[in-house]
């Protein structure tokens, strides 16, 4: 149904929480028309770009998100980046709503002498090139380096770790982009080191994650006893029993400190209460300076105190995951220490006041936590949000896309529609098919555009 009636709402971003808001304005009562716009020509974000290889069946949320896609109410306009191709104004003047779900697109820095050098990179550069995102395809990451030093203890550490020390034959099956697996096949890495802040009782780790490091085939993980000594802070707060998962975490880590390290296996350090404070090397990465750390205040709000001991560790590759940031959208404000659109229960606001029909959901809502499905119940407060304020004032008429058609045609190459999606997506599955994996992704754009046009 497209009539002069609809309530037409613009959905920015097709990661979970997009596709989450959207299932949320489709069930409403109100007979709403859904527009989402995504800059790459592929759906469903993080799920398909973030989300590990051999994770495949994290990724079932995207038969809910094709379900809702299947909608009549509903449009995809991938390849459409707004701000950009449609400014905001733009897109205001055509919409009654617009919901903002673009994500946490930027890793945070440590800002420490030598965290540009080559072989220093974030997690989001190398969990992008491995899943075949467009935007990191031709990223080069020296795995000819034996050791490589991941800062952060966070899923996203792990995947990073778990994809170095995997051996390549078990991600073969998995929907792991081509030039990832050659690349890996070659790879010589043997020792990463995973290192956090602050101690093994407050690593964010979920321990399923965390036990998956300890069974790997030809891989040993190992933690010096002595890392483990917990203060009286950290006992109080492993004893809460909110804290279940860094007890179970706690009892991984005991049990990993009775491993002894083989020769001939590759090796995971987990090391704690460290900070890097430089990345050294003449023209690349070379060694790690860290400072070590001690804990100080009240249980639950410890926090990581340089002492006057330091560290070096020697290694060639420098990998961060440290969390992640919202971007700014021009024509919108933006909270800059928090990465988010500053927002009221998802109502976008500048200082005290509300903009009518800016609507903000998901990471780029409440900053990066949380799992997939975290983005529903948020994307659901900010369309009630939405759904109130509509019934309160009663809305004027709105074109919906019929508004920002022109525009787009005139600015953007080629808009990829569900149709198309759905044709790249059954020749990604065809291309996966003869090689044992379910589906082998296209990485290029043009590769992309060139099936659909
Ligand atoms: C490496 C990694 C691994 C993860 N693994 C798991 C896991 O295994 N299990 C789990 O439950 N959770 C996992 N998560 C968390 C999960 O992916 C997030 O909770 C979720 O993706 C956040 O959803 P979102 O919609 O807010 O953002 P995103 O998924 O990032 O989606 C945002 C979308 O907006 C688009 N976009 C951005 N700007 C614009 C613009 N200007 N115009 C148009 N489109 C735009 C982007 O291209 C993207 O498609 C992982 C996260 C990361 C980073």
């Amino acid at each position: 149904m497209d009539t002069s009636e609809s309530i037409h709402v613009a959905i920015v971003g097709s990661g979970p929480s997009g596709f989450y808001a959207a299932e949320a304005l489709l069930r409403s009562e109100l007979p709403v028309r859904v527009d989402m716009f995504e800059r790459l020509p592929t759906p469903y974000g993080l799920v398909r770009s973030g989300v590990a290889p051999d994770h495949q069946k994290l990724k079932q949320p995207i038969q809910v998100f094709e379900r809702i896609a299947r909608t009549p109410e509903f449009g995809f306009l991938g390849n459409v980046t707004i701000g950009i191709d449609v400014t905001i104004e733009e897109l205001k003047a055509a919409y009654h709503a617009i919901i903002f779900a673009c994500g946490a697109q930027k890793d945070r820095r440590m800002d420490i002498p030598g965290e540009d050098l080559d072989g220093s990179h974030t997690a989001t550069e190398f969990v992008g090139w491995y899943n075949g995102h467009p935007d990191y395809r031709d990223r080069v990451f020296d795995l000819q380096q034996e050791v490589v030093a991941i800062i952060g203890q966070g899923n996203v550490a792990v995947d990073v770790c778990r994809i170095l020390t995997r051996p390549v034959d078990e991600l073969k099956t998995s929907d792991i982009a081509e030039h990832a697996l050659d690349a890996l096949s070659q790879s010589r890495v043997r020792e990463v080191h995973i290192i956090g802040r602050r101690g093994p009782a407050q690593a964010k780790f979920t321990s399923k994650e965390l036990r998956e490091l300890t069974g790997l085939t030809g891989t040993v993980a190992t933690v010096d006893p002595e890392q483990l000594r917990l203060t009286s802070a950290c006992e109080t707060e492993l004893a809460s029993n909110t804290n279940v998962i860094a007890q179970k975490n706690m009892e991984l880590f005991r049990a990993i400190a009775a491993n002894a390290p083989q020769s001939g296996l590759r090796r995971i350090h987990f090391r704690f209460l460290a900070s890097p404070f430089a990345v050294q090397g003449r023209d690349r990465v070379e060694k790690l300076s860290l400072v070590r750390n001690r804990l100080t205040g009240e249980p639950f709000r410890q926090s990581a105190m340089a002492t006057n001991c330091f560290e070096e560790l020697t290694c060639g590759l420098v990998f961060r995951s440290i969390g992640y940031k919202g971007v700014p959208i021009p024509g919108l404000p933006f909270d800059p220490m928090r990465g988010v659109l500053p927002n009221a229960a998802g109502r976008i606001v500048d200082g005290e006041s509300v903009l009518p029909g800016l609507y903000v959901t998901g990471w780029l809502k409440r900053g990066p936590s949380g799992i997939i499905g975290t983005n529903r119940a948020d994307s659901l407060e900010t369309v009630e949000s939405l759904l109130t304020d509509l019934a309160k004032h009663p809305p004027r008429y709105a074109p919906g896309l019929k508004g920002v058609a022109p525009i787009i045609e005139r600015r953007c190459a080629r808009v990829v529609g569900l149709a198309d999606w759905f044709d790249i997506d059954a020749a990604e599955v065809e291309r996966g098919t003869s090689r044992g994996k379910p589906r082998e992704k296209f990485t290029r754009i043009e590769e992309m555009l060139s099936l659909v046009s």
